[in-house]
């Protein structure tokens, strides 16, 4: 690899973004793949709005002046760009061998199998993506699972790229990434690690990499972002893979050049390595690594480095003269260490796919936050800004966004009251005696059952909801359309003879936009979709000013539910920490500051609810693992504020109120002793997708609050069977204790169609009836 002093033609070009939404402006992507799954259309009318998909894509990164070969990135991805990678390298785990063909091939029909499951077999598992709200497949992997390379997507994408004129940078999730995230697969022998088969796996890349050259494609960028995080293994073996996975695809004679990519954190002491494989650029991850010092950079002669500058996952604009003093001081330092500091490339951090396409379409913002914001197309925009040297440079310590001074962003009572908060105030009594004092309360029998909180949102819930929106529908009519649902709803619960009931969220569009929407400090935007999963999308919020709580959000919903029936009903809110998760948040102080003051917010609903005769209050956490900072290192912190947000919002509540959180995740080891410090009485979490495993982390003794792991995956249209639910239940009774053990769902049932709601809601009741008598369970 010759250094070059100039940026040689061959060379990246000054400005890239590193990823891009695939969604669309107006969600072609979900409503392609919704109709498709529901039926409605074809393959080839599904391919065909894909490929326009596409097509439009690419012309609008060349608009904003990405049209240099390999500017544009070839983010498109059908479901997950995970599972993409998984399926070019073949690994489909043996339970779905019947995806792919006599040549060993998989198609899209396959691929959804895999990411949606079949009638026969569960859809591989779903976590987030490094601390974000998207979420990825994981990948299933065996010692005799054959990798090789079983779909082309990746080259014709590349190729179709060129028939529109644009010649993209395909990217792909590389080979360490993908098996640091991958699973065993079931029946691996004990002490199987899917690295062991990374040699294996970097054998299809190189193979891959070839057909991309064969192409014609100049540059292919591999996605490394597990080296921004800690591993399972630690960061000197991490060195070694490195050398045996990029440094090998960099060792094959036929190949593109490769780009490197290392969003979502700081890589530390691995840049050095990294430098070392002969990828011919490197980018790295600015906005939350440091500017690498020249020694670190001492192996950069002859790479190019990628400058993460543009902070691609917060909604803010860039103060472009620090950005462009910070690129400054990183050129003077490849300059010292022997690079050529021409050759460092304008980025962004992480891939633009976590932000909408533009702000262009957005009317109704406030004008004087929407001067301060910038979505995908406009951080774009900065990218060649920045790159083009027209920008006046600043101070390297400036703030790295427009800094935001209008009104609303300060309410000094806010922070009157939370500076004046105590300790005592975010504890509450001995969990023993609350226990005590609830189940005199509430007399619930042994193996409760309930569900997380949302009712299947039918189409005339949406109907009214949108015409009360548009002015359609006045305030009585819709007040009259909810309740009508919510009393379907109770009725429906009490004939499937649940026992805690819920209201069914009907006035909810989602769990974090309708508190942003009934808290001061928040905005709405119209167009705003990023994606969380597959097809699935959400419209974060925008949290700018200090939050507080003008009026009661949910009192009414949860008293007229409660007025239905004699069983208790569940008042439903959305934790601090997950609308602060799932919306895009100021960054103009400590994420802790706000989310004490969304604790004290939701601490006034939640004293509400309890005057109001509400004597379960769950306030679900799903997003509490995702916040969870990538390093051990920074964990403590973290979990200092988030759990003290969390109590702020539930200590002010009398022993025999029983506080209920929700936690939507599979992997949560790490974060055991913050359920423990949350403090709940009951805790229901995400487990069916991983059969269970989530147990194996809970120790009895150190857990001993009431918990319910999920025995329905409801991501997935599949209906358990009572037999299937029992037999979880049964093994969940002999890790937790049985008296501490309820019955639900993995998560809200929103998205579920009716039929298999109901379906599997009467499997789970009967089963919980059957594990109930098949030995008495002593309760507490
Ligand atoms: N209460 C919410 C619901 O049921 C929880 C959803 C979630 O955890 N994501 O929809
Ligand atoms: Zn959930």
């Amino acid at each position: 690899m010759s250094h070059q002093s100039t940026p040689s033609p061959a060379a990246l070009p000054s400005a890239l973004p590193i990823g891009y939404p695939r969604i669309g402006p107006d969600r072609e992507l979900k409503k392609a793949e919704e109709a498709y799954w529901a039926g409605r259309i074809d393959r080839a009318e599904l391919d065909r709005r894909t490929r326009a998909l596409r097509g439009a894509t690419r012309r609008r990164l060349a608009d904003l002046g990405l049209t240099a070969p390999a500017a544009a990135p070839e983010s498109f991805s059908l479901y997950d760009q995970v599972l993409d990678a998984a399926l070019a390298i073949g690994a489909i785990p043996d339970r779905f061998a019947a995806v792919l063909d006599a040549d060993g091939r998989v198609d899209d029909d396959g691929l959804f199998a895999l990411a949606r499951g079949t009638a026969e077999q569960p859809p591989l598992e779903m976590t987030k993506w490094f601390d974000t709200n998207y979420h990825y497949l994981v990948p299933e992997i065996g010692p005799y699972t054959d990798l090789h390379l079983a779909t082309s997507r990746v080259i014709d994408l590349f190729t179709e790229s060129l028939e529109d004129g644009a010649g993209t940078r395909p990217v792909l999730v590389g080979p360490l990434t993908l098996l640091l995230l991958a699973k065993a697969q079931d029946g691996a022998p004990e002490g199987f690690d899917p690295l062991d088969r990374l040699d294996d796996a970097v054998a299809v890349y190189v193979e891959l990499l070839s057909r991309l050259a064969a192409a014609g494609a100049p540059w292919v960028q591999l996605d490394e972002p597990a080296l921004a995080a800690d591993q399972r293994v630690d960061a000197a073996a991490l060195a070694v893979l490195l050398e045996r996975s990029i440094g090998r695809l960099a060792a094959a004679s036929d190949r593109p050049r490769l780009l490197v990519t290392t969003p979502y954190g700081g890589i530390g002491d691995l840049l050095p390595s990294l430098l070392a494989t002969g990828a011919e650029a490197v980018h790295l991850d600015l906005t939350r690594g440091e500017i690498p010092t020249a020694a670190q950079l001492a192996g950069v002669a002859g790479v190019q480095l990628v400058a993460g500058l543009v902070e691609g996952r917060s909604v803010w604009r860039t103060e472009l003269p620090t950005a462009a003093a910070r690129l400054e001081l990183l050129r003077a330092r490849v300059a010292e260490a022997g690079g050529d500091p021409a050759a460092v490339v304008a980025s962004t951090s992480v891939s633009l796919q976590h932000v909408p396409h533009t702000l262009e379409r957005e009317g109704s913002l406030p004008a004087e936050l929407a001067a301060t914001l910038a979505f995908a197309d406009e951080k774009i925009t900065e990218l060649i800004a920045l790159a083009g040297g027209e920008v006046r440079t600043g101070d390297v310590d400036g703030p790295r966004s427009v800094p935001r001074t209008f009104a609303g962003v300060r309410h000094e009572a806010v922070r009157e009251r939370a500076a004046a908060v105590t300790a005592a105030d975010a504890v509450r009594t001995d969990y023993a005696r609350r226990a005590e004092a609830q189940q005199a309360a509430l007399g619930l029998p042994a193996l409760p059952t309930t569900t997380i909180g949302s009712f299947p949102q039918v189409g005339e819930v949406r109907a009214a909801r949108a015409a009360h929106r548009r002015g359609e529908l006045d305030a009585a009519g819709y007040e009259r359309a909810m309740r009508e649902e919510i009393a379907r709803v109770i009725a429906l619960q009490e004939e499937l003879g649940l026992d805690v009931l819920v209201h069914g969220e009907p006035e909810r569009n989602d769990m974090v936009q309708y508190f942003a929407e009934n808290l001061a400090g928040f905005a709405t935007t119209e167009h705003g979709w990023v994606q969380s999963y597959g097809s699935r999308c959400t419209r974060p919020s925008i949290l700018f000013g200090d939050v507080h709580r003008p009026a009661p959000i949910t009192v009414g919903w949860a008293t007229y539910a409660q007025s239905l029936t004699p069983r208790p009903v569940k008042g439903m809110l959305t934790g601090p920490v997950t609308i602060l998760a799932w919306s895009f948040v100021r960054d103009d102080q400590p994420l802790g500051e706000t989310a004490a003051q969304v604790g004290l917010a939701l601490r006034d609903e939640v004293a509400d609810l309890e005057a109001a005769g509400i004597g379960i209050v769950q306030v679900d956490e799903p997003a509490l693992r995702e916040l969870l900072p990538l390093r051990a290192a920074d964990h403590e912190a973290y979990l200092d504020w988030s759990v003290r947000s969390f109590r702020l919002a539930t200590s002010g509540v009398r022993e025999e109120t029983q506080i209920h959180t929700h936690l939507c995740y599979s992997e949560f080891n790490v974060v055991v002793g913050a359920i423990d410090a949350l403090d709940a009485d009951v805790t229901s979490i995400e487990s069916a997708r991983s059969r269970g495993e989530i147990l194996e982390a809970v120790d009895p003794d150190a857990f001993p609050r009431g918990i319910g792991p999920g025995v329905w995956d409801i991501h997935s249209p599949r209906v358990p069977s009572a037999e299937e639910i029992a037999e979880q239940l049964r093994r969940a009774r002999g890790v937790v204790r049985a008296e501490r053990l309820w019955v639900n769902p993995d998560c809200g049932l929103k998205t579920r169609g009716y039929a298999e709601t109901e379906a599997s809601l009467r499997h789970l009741v009967a089963a919980a009836h059957a594990v109930r008598a098949e030995e008495p369970v002593v309760s507490a």
